[in-house]
């Protein structure tokens, strides 16, 4: 019976390793998620342009429509991005805020825009 009660000192060890190891996984995973470091921008569905998401300065990119005429304007500062300027009515896309992390997007739908953080590797040209 004392057996038993060595075993769980030698299990709360366990849990805990296990529950550090887990947390600095947790950790390592959150930080690969950040690693989003290019920005996709999409004009009516369409691949409009692929930038790097990190600048040394500030970068304003001017999204233009098939007639040329600039629908939106498109701000990197500090490695996030977010539109500074965009003629749409509900100027949604404007007051979203920055994105920074792979997945997020901002989209402006009177214009057809869409602006996502996308990885470095290319996730979606690699086969499954
Ligand atoms: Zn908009």
């Amino acid at each position: 019976m004392k057996r038993k009660k060595k075993f769980s000192v030698v299990d709360i060890v366990i849990v805990a390793v296990v529950l550090i190891t887990a947390f600095s996984a947790l950790i390592f995973i959150n930080s690969l998620g950040n690693a989003g470091n290019k920005v996709e921008i999409s004009v009516d569905g369409e691949v409009y342009k692929t930038v790097t998401l990190k600048t040394d300065k500030k970068k304003e990119i001017e999204i233009k429509d098939k007639n040329g005429k600039v629908t939106n304007i498109l701000v990197l500062e500090n490695d996030t991005a977010y539109i500074k300027w965009a003629s749409c009515k509900n100027q949604d896309c404007v007051k979203h805020n920055s994105i920074s992390k792979i997945d997020e997007s901002i989209i402006c739908l009177p214009n057809k825009v869409e602006v996502r953080i996308i990885s470095n590797s290319g996730v979606e040209d690699a086969a499954w």
